[in-house]
């Protein structure tokens, strides 16, 4: 018996990917030439706005006071959560030093960089957790200087719960500008703002293309375009909740895939059975959303055990690993391409989106193979430094010397020669 498909996706994300690379290039050349004016222009033509793009503290104010005081609550919980694992993570790389040879000292130093760009959706849905996820990983790292930008809604500007959580993680300027527009505002660095070292969050593919296409002028973060969820469940697994997931996480878009990997077939049965009738009662734009990636995105396969569902997993690398089987420990210890994993039915997908404080931006489309997600590190730069004393640099450029000269690099021989014969004169080297 082998691995066999029960649902297969009629499309992948990279369907459409030669016509989204066309419209993001011309956006960004145009906009690269046109500057703010142009900037402005798209922001017009696609969001309908024409409005001040830079906020006020006037206008942070009023945006803030229309936010109701329970999801102000709510919105300070996530953010102290996302900081306080933020600040472990930042634990993690520290200053080092070691003395190589005597006399030699060799270190490290992680340097945050000095202006990020964090990018929070809000197309279809208000993403406040990712203004959450972005800024307050970008300020615990320490950053200095932070912009945060987002889609305005038409004639409206951003949605007031996201200008709220940029300005409590610590944004120092928020702008109301969204897509390929905003991306490039902040790299290029118009409307009065510092280029962005490094570009973060999360967006459509559009916001993925650009931020692709940006890379080496700016850092990025990662590739995190259309969400992607992958659940491996087995005979244990409690049926109206694997599909539950599967709808929750397709209602991110009508390109966001959801997989269910499974090696018993009437879970399977069972879940493909639960899933129209879940999307039908989802609101009109959830449903609409849902309905379209679970028809042309979604997948359930069926494995032969639980070594061939761990494989399956680890080759579609998804974004979000939800595992509800049994033994955890077994699967925690042998998956090992994902963005972020949800360990049994008492957790999810959406408590990680939201609160729990693991970030949420996350590798899509298999780029978890190579990387994670968004944490400090992505923020800081590990550099390396070094000195040394006149007798301790000897031995070093003895080596130096010989090295460079069979690799035919004489200047690099000379700059090794000269310091021998300026702080051992007299002495002969070979
Ligand atoms: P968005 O803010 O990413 O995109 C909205 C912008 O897209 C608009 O401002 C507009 O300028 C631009 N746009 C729309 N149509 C365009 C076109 N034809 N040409 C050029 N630009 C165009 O919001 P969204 O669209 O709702 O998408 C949010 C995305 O973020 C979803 O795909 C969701 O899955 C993803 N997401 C990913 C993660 C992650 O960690 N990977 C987390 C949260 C959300």
């Amino acid at each position: 018996m082998s691995r066999r498909y029960l649902k297969k996706a009629a499309l992948t994300s990279k369907s459409d990917a030669a016509e989204v690379h066309a419209t993001v290039k011309n956006i960004l050349a145009d906009i690269e030439a046109g500057g703010d004016d142009r900037a402005r222009e798209f922001a017009l033509e696609f969001d309908r706005y024409d409005r001040n793009i830079i906020l006020t503290p006037d206008e942070i104010e009023a945006a803030s006071s229309h936010v109701p005081e329970k999801l102000k609550d709510d919105i300070r919980f996530s953010h102290d959560n996302v900081r306080r694992f933020a600040s472990t993570q930042k634990g993690t790389v520290s200053d080092k030093t070691l003395e190589i040879v005597p006399g030699v000292i060799a270190g490290q130093r992680a340097i945050p960089v000095n202006a990020a760009g964090c990018y929070v959706p809000g197309g279809r849905y208000s993403h406040i957790a990712s203004a959450i996820m972005t800024v307050t990983t970008a300020k615990v790292a320490g950053v200095r200087h932070i912009t945060a930008c987002s889609p305005p809604r038409p004639d409206v500007g951003i949605a007031p719960a996201i200008v709220y959580a940029a300005h409590i993680c610590g944004a120092d300027k928020i702008m109301a500008m969204g897509g390929v527009q905003g991306v490039a505002a902040m790299a290029f660095g118009l409307f009065g703002l510092p280029k962005a070292n490094i570009l973060v969050g999360p967006g459509n593919q559009f916001v993925a293309e650009a931020k692709r296409i940006l890379f080496g002028r700016v850092g990025i973060d990662m590739i995190a375009g259309p969400t992607d969820s992958l659940i491996l469940a087995d005979k244990t697994a409690d049926p109206h909740l694997v599909a539950t997931d599967l709808v929750s996480q397709a209602e991110h878009g009508y390109n966001s895939p959801v997989w269910l990997v499974t090696d018993h077939r009437p879970l399977a049965e069972d879940v493909l059975a639960r899933v129209p009738a879940l999307i039908d009662d989802l609101p009109k734009v959830n449903r609409d959303n849902a309905a379209a990636a679970w028809r042309d995105y979604a997948e359930v396969i069926l494995c032969v055990d639980r070594e061939d569902m761990a494989a399956c997993s680890d080759e579609y690398a998804p974004e979000h690993l939800t595992v509800q089987a049994n033994n955890l420990d077994w699967w925690l210890d042998r998956l090992t391409c994902y963005g972020s994993l949800f360990l049994g039915e008492e957790t999810t997908v959406s408590y990680g989106d939201k609160a729990t404080g693991t970030n949420h931006v996350l590798p899509t489309s298999g780029a978890a193979r190579y990387t994670g997600g968004l944490s400090v590190h992505k923020f800081m730069k590990i550099v390396t430094w070094q000195r040394a004393s006149r007798e301790g640099s000897r031995p070093i450029a003895e080596a130096t010397a010989r090295i460079s000269r069979l690799e035919g690099m004489e200047g690099h021989a000379r700059a090794a020669d000269a310091r021998l014969a300026k702080f051992f004169p007299g002495e002969k080297f070979d």
